[in-house]
């Protein structure tokens, strides 16, 4: 039987995921509604850094993980041009020594569905959009699109960078958009005629970067994201596709490992990189942000999903050890925030690992025993 309080999980992403499968382990009465009708394998990678993997670790996830992703033994930091190596992070064995966990690039889609099957069918309601809510006493009401509605004592919100309930809770106000574009796509390795690419290399240009590894053990698929600037472009959404002839002459003069990848891929999806300032608070009553919804961040340090997911770790910890779900939540997002706004700041600057770099602070912490006060 679930214990009390029951609590509503707005959003099935990486972050709104987690923390339904960390509260579930913990018996609570938890329920999922997610906006979208089904989940779709979208076609990009992701860096789940030691941080990261000490909470798919403590959620049972780890072996399942390491079988299907990749494990590279560097980050590489390469001028754009001539391939010269500004810094290059050690990975692989010594790396997981150092930090007790592994550095894994992965297919975004596979860490999603690893984590949904944490999830039962019956906490998960698809197709289901808020539209807005109300809180009182006796707990929180979800109102969704179809006219149906829902109850539980506390409400979640994991509802990404556009989130209603940071809306409903700050007012209107856009994500800023960076003035940059990611062109990203996942595609055969197959298709490169057998040139060779590093294991995980970012490509350091004046004013733009790209990002390129491989996202399975077999290093079947690989996986680009790129940084580059476009005054006017607003457009953000996972399904949009890009020109690939725009894409390659923005790229025009890169090193030919660069050339070679851009040439082979036989499609793009384009996304505006949008982020927030840090919000002034996290928290109303019986509601509470988690991730994106309270946190974007550019992607320049890999961090987005790592930290939604540590932030889903540390609620569940609040929750277990505060019986009051209000004062819970207001002891996560003290718990929270100084780390995230750091990671938020330092992303924004697009200077992590440019030159050597320490990134011990953000891989060394672990969500399972940071302290909460
Ligand atoms: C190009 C790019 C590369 C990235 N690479 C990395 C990386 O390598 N490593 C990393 O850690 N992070 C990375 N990130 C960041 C990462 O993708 C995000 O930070 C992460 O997905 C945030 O998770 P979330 O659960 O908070 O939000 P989301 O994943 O956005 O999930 C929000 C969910 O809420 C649902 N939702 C929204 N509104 C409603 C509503 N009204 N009703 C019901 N449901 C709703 C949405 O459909 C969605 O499923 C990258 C981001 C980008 C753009």
């Amino acid at each position: 039987m679930s214990r009390g309080p029951s609590i509503a999980i707005l959003g099935a992403g990486m972050g709104g995921l987690t923390a339904a499968a960390a509260l579930l382990r913990q018996g609570y009465d938890v329920h999922v509604y997610e906006q979208a009708r089904q989940f779709v394998r979208l076609g990009a990678g992701i860096q789940m850094s030691p941080n990261a993997m000490r909470v798919l670790r403590g959620l049972g996830l780890e072996q399942h993980i390491r079988s299907t992703a990749f494990q590279p033994t560097y980050w590489a930091n390469r001028e754009w041009d001539s391939g010269e190596m500004k810094f290059e992070l050690t990975l692989g064995a010594k790396a997981e020594e150092q930090y007790g966990a592994p550095y894994l690039l992965m297919h975004r889609g596979d860490l999603h569905a690893s984590l949904a099957s944490l999830v039962p069918d019956d906490r998960l309601s698809l197709n289901k959009r808020l539209v807005s809510f109300e809180q009182d006493d006796s707990g929180v009401r979800l109102q969704f699109e179809d006219g149906t509605s829902a109850k539980a004592d506390a409400m979640i919100a994991a509802d990404g960078i556009h989130s209603g309930v940071r809306t409903s809770m700050l007012g209107p106000e856009q994500p800023k958009y960076s003035g940059r574009v990611a062109y990203r796509t996942t595609f055969p390795a197959s298709l490169l005629g057998g040139k060779p690419i590093g294991e995980c290399t970012k490509w350091w240009g004046v004013d733009r970067h790209i990002v390129i590894y491989y996202v399975t053990a077999q290093k079947d698929e690989v996986y680009f994201v790129t940084s580059n600037p476009e005054s006017d472009w607003t457009r953000e959404s996972w399904s949009l596709k890009g020109n690939l002839d725009e894409l390659r002459a923005a790229f025009v003069g890169f090193h030919d490992e660069v050339q070679n990848v851009l040439n082979a891929c036989p499609e793009v999806h384009k996304w505006a990189i949008v982020e927030r300032d840090p919000l002034p608070r996290w928290t109303d009553g019986k509601v509470v942000l988690l991730g994106d919804a309270c946190h974007p961040m550019t992607p320049y340090m890999a961090q987005g999903a790592a930290t939604s997911m540590e932030d889903a770790i540390v609620l569940s910890r609040c929750i277990e050890a505060e019986p009051d779900i209000a004062r819970a939540f207001q002891v996560y997002e003290r718990a929270r925030k100084s780390r995230t706004s750091e990671i938020q700041m330092t992303s924004h600057q697009n200077t992590w690992m440019r030159q050597r770099t320490d990134p011990n602070w953000v891989y060394g912490y672990d969500a399972w025993s940071a302290p909460l006060e």
